[in-house]
């Protein structure tokens, strides 16, 4: 029943479910989820007022170091669910080549490192994105600097962990699988697979 004793309509029960919704989202911020004050900063020179639903799920846990499984569209902030923990974790023990992001293309993977970059940016994070149909010695390079961050596509990855003198995933401490369905049905572009 609404409040005036009349009985409560479909539309009532949307504005409820709605203001509730809305309400829940104000008091969570990226600090209250366990995100460390620079990162928050961060968040804030995006102009990221709130965590997206994805964030509010995931960053509790993954901020624990446990491992997650998510499903979120693009556009709802994936990226930064788990770009958060990992550069929170990086923080915390600065390690080089700290973590592998696989993603099937090229367009996602620089997309990502754009991501990393702009979160990172205030603790001189250093990625590096390894996929086909960019030079192999520029990017032999750049794995040999020791970037904290690796962002590739498969194909390439594997490339340079049989031809590349020195580089290994030793240190990893994350592996994200981003868009995992793809990555694991071996259905990515034909050219991030050279
Ligand atoms: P993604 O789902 O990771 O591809 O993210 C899509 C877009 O959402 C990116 O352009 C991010 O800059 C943006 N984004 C991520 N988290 C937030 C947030 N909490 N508030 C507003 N925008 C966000």
């Amino acid at each position: 029943m609404a409040e005036s004793g009349e009985p409560e309509t479909t539309v009532d029960k949307r504005e409820k479910e709605e203001k509730e919704a809305n309400s829940t989202t104000e008091e969570i911020s990226f600090r209250s989820l366990g995100v460390t004050e620079v990162l928050c900063e961060a968040c804030a020179a995006l102009n990221w007022t709130t965590p997206t639903a994805i964030q509010r799920e995931s960053l509790p846990i993954a901020l624990k170091g446990k491992d997650i499984i998510g499903l979120a569209e693009t556009g709802s902030g994936k990226t930064a669910a788990f770009a958060l923990p990992i550069l929170q974790a990086l923080l915390d023990t600065p390690t080089r080549l700290f973590a592998l992001v696989l993603t099937p293309t090229r367009e996602l993977a620089f997309q990502i490192s754009e991501q990393f970059e702009a979160l990172g940016s205030g603790i001189g994070v250093k990625c590096a994105v390894i996929v086909g149909g960019v030079d192999i010695i520029t990017q032999a390079m750049a794995l040999a600097k020791k970037p904290h961050i690796v962002i590739a596509t498969p194909g390439r990855l594997v490339d340079h962990l049989e031809n590349t003198k020195g580089f290994s995933l030793r240190t990893l401490r994350y592996l994200v699988m981003d868009e995992a369905d793809r990555i694991l049905n071996m259905d990515f572009e034909t050219e991030s697979a050279s």
